[in-house]
């Protein structure tokens, strides 16, 4: 016991380990502070319906903009935020920016009612108990209709197919907002998850439509993916789109809606608000 003791007295001094916590508790700080200090920006990026390229909603996709570094993206810090915890806090602001941003844009424009707002949730705020409550108050306090809210969430964390899970998304449906599967395809998951839980949309992970007009396998995939989530009658998005011909392709394929650079890249709501200002109501 003494030596098991001793060993575990040496983990705890372990220098290299030392370093890893404090730098983390350093980041962990910083992240903190800026969320303080209102560094964090949203940027939306349009998705939009296939055929004829309107726009049919935005995805809200969270920037840093860092005093020396510059505007940092998500990547960057994302992994981060979940790491310590940050991302509850985070991202329940970016969901209130979100859903504040969708209430101007509907006050100012008519079609803005017909636009949804696509925002990400992490697996450790979808574990977070707070979380139905808070997307509730959100809703309630910004006077949005739940309906236009996209809740994207990650195969991993259906993955973790527990009753819980189950229970939290049930009760996210049950405000009203949509359920959508993000980066779709990447998983391993079995596709029987897909019939037990209550989603609306399957979004093609960029990695295949890529490939979707060189690898031949690129294409098949996400044509079994459209066709998936035509026989479970799920809408389609394919993310990252950059090139004419991969916008045909997946029209071929039956795919719906879509979004990437070639549409638009992600910016500030200021030209969202010049492409609902240019739209006709109908
Ligand atoms: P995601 O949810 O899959 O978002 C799509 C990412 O693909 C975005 O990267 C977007 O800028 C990028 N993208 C869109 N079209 C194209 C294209 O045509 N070509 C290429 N190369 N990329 C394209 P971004 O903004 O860097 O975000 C990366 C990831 O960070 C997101 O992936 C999401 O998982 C995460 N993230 C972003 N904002 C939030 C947030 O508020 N909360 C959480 N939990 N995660 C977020
Ligand atoms: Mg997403
Ligand atoms: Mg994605
Ligand atoms: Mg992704």
């Amino acid at each position: 016991a003494a030596k098991a003791a001793g060993r575990d007295r040496y983990a705890l001094f372990d220098p290299a380990m030392y370093a890893d916590i404090l730098r983390e508790a350093d980041d962990r700080a910083e992240l903190e502070q800026a969320l303080a200090n209102d560094e964090f920006a949203v940027h939306y990026q349009p998705i939009v319906d296939l055929p004829t390229s309107r726009l049919i909603g935005v995805e809200a996709l969270v920037r840093w903009e860092h005093p020396v570094r510059g505007l940092v993206g998500p990547n960057a810090f994302i992994p981060l935020a979940e790491s310590t915890g940050l991302i509850v806090p985070l991202g329940r602001w970016v969901l209130r920016q979100a859903c504040e941003q969708l209430a101007r844009w509907c006050e100012e424009f008519p079609t803005a009612e017909r636009i949804r707002m696509n925002v990400n949730l992490s697996a450790r705020q979808f574990q977070h108990e707070g979380l139905v409550e808070e997307v509730g108050q959100i809703l309630a306090e910004t006077g949005i209709n739940p309906h236009q809210v996209v809740l994207e969430i990650t195969e991993s964390l259906l993955m973790q197919d527990t009753d819980s899970t189950i229970e939290t998304l049930g009760r996210l449906k049950r405000l009203g907002v949509r359920l959508a599967i993000d980066d779709f395809g990447t998983g391993y998951s079995s596709l029987s998850y897909l019939k037990r839980f209550p989603v609306d949309i399957l979004k093609i992970d960029r990695s295949f439509v890529d490939g979707i007009d060189t690898e031949h396998g690129d294409a098949t995939l996400a044509e079994a993916v459209v066709q998936l989530g035509r026989a479970l009658q799920l809408q389609t998005v394919a993310e990252g789109i950059e090139t004419q011909e991969q916008w045909s392709t997946l029209q071929d394929l039956g795919c719906e809606f879509g979004q990437g650079y070639l549409f638009a890249r992600p910016g500030a709501a200021e030209a969202i608000s010049t492409i609902l200002g240019d739209a006709k109501p109908e």
